[in-house]
């Protein structure tokens, strides 16, 4: 296993006329679990292309502990890749598609076996092992990708999207299994998902991805409470973050906030920079669903007015989508709220959990 070190990595394709990585540096602990998370696009499985050898670099510098790797070929990196899709040998069965990249590689064959028993036992993928890869389901099959990558023991531990096209139930089996392997084997491993669920409860640490560069590194917890702006804030939760477009008003020396004239509570963030008076006129008020507590009454706290779009029971929550004025917003209620379509209603956002970004630059204030 190996740190990896990436150094401004820029990527492009076609002479120059495409371009898929603009400036991406990140350090990957050994042992780490990272994930790569971005919308599609966004350069990440050109960024993991470059990292196993398989791209050339345009520019930048990629270290696996203090080893430079830019002129090392693929097969040098012991790096195991698991994409979306592979292919197993339809002619072997389960045990011998394990066995071939140690075969292939001289390895004794007591060292084969026992290598495969350790790891069918981890992925419980015992009752497979005798099985043609045509009478494997698609989670079986993937799990055996898995396995056959594992084999080899490798420096670095790449997944490209590998549960992607996968139903949601066996997603999220199969998201326990990679965890849990994580947990048992300690390779460096970097994940890649557009999926930001997936990548909450599998890393240590997430690596946002915008078009071509990283723009917040973080543990999920981090990434969630502290995201650095309105992309990264958006792009992580479910339901998302709700943003309101709000003016800062100086009055009477004290700072006022309000979304179409509606008062919204002041969040504890902002005391401080009021007191410099470093807030800007324009600010985004951003909030996650599950701190909006909507309510029939206005009391002193549910200050800001709305109609209810539409409910969705979920059974041990409500997820209530409301207008204020221009706004769509999710609420999380409790499932005992009764609310219907149509309902006017009053929302009190809890200040203590307010963020705040500028308007103009999206950047958290
Ligand atoms: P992601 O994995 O995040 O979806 P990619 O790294 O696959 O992103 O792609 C980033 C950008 O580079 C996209 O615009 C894609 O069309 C382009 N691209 C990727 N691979 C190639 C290639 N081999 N030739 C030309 N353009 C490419
Ligand atoms: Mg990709």
């Amino acid at each position: 296993m190996a740190t990896v070190k990436l150094q401004h990595l820029r990527k492009t394709y076609d002479r120059g006329k495409t371009w898929a990585v603009n400036d991406v540096s990140l350090e990957i602990a050994n042992g780490e679990f990272m994930a790569l998370l971005g919308p599609s696009g966004c350069g990440k499985s050109s960024t993991m292309r470059m990292i196993a050898g398989l791209e050339e670099l345009t520019a930048g510098e990629i270290y696996f502990d203090e080893r430079f790797m830019n002129r090392v070929p693929p097969r040098g990196r012991n790096v195991a890749m698991v994409f979306e899709t592979y292919a197993l040998y339809p002619t072997l069965n389960v045990y011998e598609n394990l066995a071939f990249p140690l075969r292939s590689m001289g390895t004794p064959e007591a060292e084969i076996q026992k290598r495969i028993h350790d790891i069918v036992a981890i992925l419980q993928a015992e009752d497979l092992l005798e099985l043609k890869p045509a009478n494997l389901s698609s989670g079986q099959s993937q799990l055996v990708g898995l396995g056959r990558a594992l084999m080899r023991q490798p420096n670095v531990f790449i997944m490209d999207e590998p549960i992607s096209h996968l139903d949601t139930r066996l997603r999220s089996r199969m998201r326990s299994y990679i965890k849990r392997l994580h947990i048992d084997l300690k390779y460096t491993m970097l994940y890649v998902t557009h999926d930001q669920e997936e990548a909450m409860a599998l890393a240590d640490r997430i690596a946002i991805m915008d078009v071509g560069n990283v723009v917040q590194i973080g543990t999920p917890q981090e990434i969630f409470h502290n995201p650095v702006n309105m992309y990264v804030a958006g792009f992580v939760g479910e339901p998302p973050m709700n943003f309101l477009e709000c003016a800062a008003e100086h009055q009477n020396g004290s700072y006022h906030l309000t979304y179409k004239g509606s008062p919204v509570p002041l969040p504890t963030v902002a005391a401080a920079l009021a007191q410099k008076q470093a807030l800007p006129r324009d600010v985004v008020v951003a909030i996650r669903p599950f701190y909006i507590d909507a309510a029939h009454e206005r009391s002193e706290s549910h200050s800001l007015p709305a109609q209810v779009f539409v409910v969705e029971p979920m059974g041990d929550s409500t997820v209530i989508s409301v207008n204020a004025a221009e706004t769509r917003m999710q609420i999380v209620a409790p499932p005992e709220m009764r609310v219907k379509d149509g309902d006017h209603v009053w929302l009190a956002l809890e200040p203590s959990r307010i963020l705040l970004f500028d308007k103009q630059t999206g950047i958290r204030l």
